[in-house]
């Protein structure tokens, strides 16, 4: 019998990317492939890629240099490897890539990675390969399911693709060009993949896609189903305790999907809805497609839906045009909805985007000045939400150990980690925990003795 041959993937960027990076092992598993969590010995090396933000291509290429040494000293040893880059590096290079890398055998787009065995047998023949078509087949239709020994390594959590690609055409993000145009998964398929997960262990899922709330996935009826009722069917699946989704644009949240958040116990009280300008003026030249006022809208209805939602979201500083008074708005926002955390990032100019043709790009100085001043606000308020948690009781998802000994770190319903002593054969189970303390965006606690979940009470507690 062969020896399996190893596979490191090694995963840049957003959840879209991680999932992908497990599929495209699931997919190598019966090519004979095991994973192996460094380069140093893999045979296959799969550097699954974003291009989000400047300096990813650079990122890249330096990363390849480092296995171009581990390329050449296998090939000392007599033994061959092959390198592949994926992901939206890929796509928005592709020929580049094997023009300035020698190192790179294939290049394959997002949308062509379940080719990747094929495009291994033609590398395997000297052939550099290039595949950066979005093909017509659906990719989703060519992945096998994980085997159940693959998922429980991967944990207790687990992502799964619901919708990819984005029509909104935001002025500075290159989504709609690397991952092409929005397209739902069918409800079947879903339903059988976290179905599948649940039966290997898995007890919490977050349903994801660049733009997830435009889910618009065909029922067994053949109608489209919306994002809230997808999730009212995914909680029915035996064993899943908890749901997630993200990421969210404010103008695809309607009335099925704010339902779901009243009435489905499962549903995290978390929403990722990234808002990334507080100013009208700024979100119009983004084309975000929605005012301050309407974002301010959205979140009332969601909670008085769910009173004890908590909300993060994605912020832009320095975009094009942006005024103090501009960026003063984003900052106010900041305050008036009480984040319990948020990313911010400086504007980067991405070729091919309409945001990078403006005129009045803002100075370097200037962005990175009104970052530190923006993060400022949010730790602020971040700081606020931890300490308004000290003294709940919490339902945390118990998924692996912690960093001190007879210690588990799990999840809160709000995402933190959580460190609590608690025996090892508790991963994988909800137990519920009273918070004790707070590091950063860390709680800690102790078992709570009774099931009695503070599931309101974060509402009003800072009240
Ligand atoms: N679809 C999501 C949405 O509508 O907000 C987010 C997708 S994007 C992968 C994640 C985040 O990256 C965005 O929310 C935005 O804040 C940030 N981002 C995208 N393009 C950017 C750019 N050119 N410069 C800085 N940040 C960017
Ligand atoms: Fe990019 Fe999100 Fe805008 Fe789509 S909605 S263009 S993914 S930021």
């Amino acid at each position: 019998m062969n020896e399996p041959r190893k596979l490191y993937v090694k995963s840049y960027g957003c959840q879209m990317n991680v999932y992908d990076s497990h599929r495209m092992a699931d997919l190598m598993a019966p090519e004979g492939f095991v994973e192996t969590g460094t380069a140093d010995d893999a045979d296959l090396i799969v550097l699954n890629t974003c291009n989000i933000r400047e300096k990813a291509a650079e990122k890249v290429y330096s990363e390849l240099g480092r296995v171009r040494q581990l390329k050449e000293s296998a090939a000392g040893e007599g033994r061959r490897v092959t390198v592949a880059v994926a992901g939206c590096v890929a796509q928005a290079e592709g020929k580049e890539i094997i023009r300035r890398a020698p190192v790179v055998d294939l290049v394959v787009g997002p949308q062509s990675y379940h080719r990747l065995p094929d495009l291994l047998a033609r590398s395997a023949h000297n052939e550099r390969v290039v595949e950066t078509e979005f093909p017509v087949e659906d990719k989703f239709g060519f992945l096998p399911l994980p085997s159940k020994a693959a998922t429980r390594t991967r944990g207790v959590t687990a992502f799964v693709t619901v919708q990819e690609g984005c029509d909104k055409f935001c002025t500075f993000c290159v989504v709609p060009y690397t991952r092409g145009a929005e397209v739902s998964r069918p409800v079947e398929k879903i339903l059988a993949e976290v179905t599948n997960l649940a039966e290997s262990g898995v007890r919490e899922v977050t349903l994801i896609g660049q733009n997830v709330n435009a889910y618009h996935g065909e029922d067994r009826d053949g109608r489209a189903c919306t994002l809230g009722r997808l999730l009212e069917r995914v909680a029915e699946i035996p064993g899943i305790a908890r749901l997630r989704y993200t990421t969210s644009h404010p103008c695809d949240l309607d009335d099925d999907l704010i339902a779901a958040h009243r009435d489905l116990p499962q549903l995290a009280p978390q929403l990722h809805l990234p808002v990334q300008s507080g100013s009208d003026r700024i979100l119009a030249a983004m084309n975000r497609r929605h005012t301050r006022s309407d974002y301010l809208r959205a979140i009332d209805r969601l909670r008085a839906a769910r009173p004890d939602l908590a909300f993060t979201s994605d912020f832009i500083v320095g975009f094009p045009g942006e005024s103090e008074n501009d960026f003063d708005e984003t900052l106010s926002l900041v305050d008036e909805i009480e984040y319990s955390g948020a990313y911010s990032f400086i504007y980067s100019q991405r070729p091919g985007t309409p945001g990078a043709a403006m005129s009045e790009q803002i100075p370097g100085n200037v962005k990175s000045e009104r970052l530190q001043r923006l993060q400022a606000v949010i730790n602020r308020n971040q700081a606020v939400f931890q300490e308004r948690c000290i003294g709940l009781t919490f339902e945390v998802l118990m998924e692996k150990a912690g960093r001190r000994s007879g210690q588990l770190t799990g999840r809160s319903p709000y995402l933190q980690p959580v460190q609590v002593m608690a025996p090892e054969d508790m991963i994988g189970e909800m137990v519920p925990v009273r918070i004790t303390g707070t590091i950063a965006n860390s709680l800690f606690g102790t078992l709570a003795a009774s099931p009695r979940i503070d599931a309101q009470s974060l509402a009003t507690a800072g009240a």
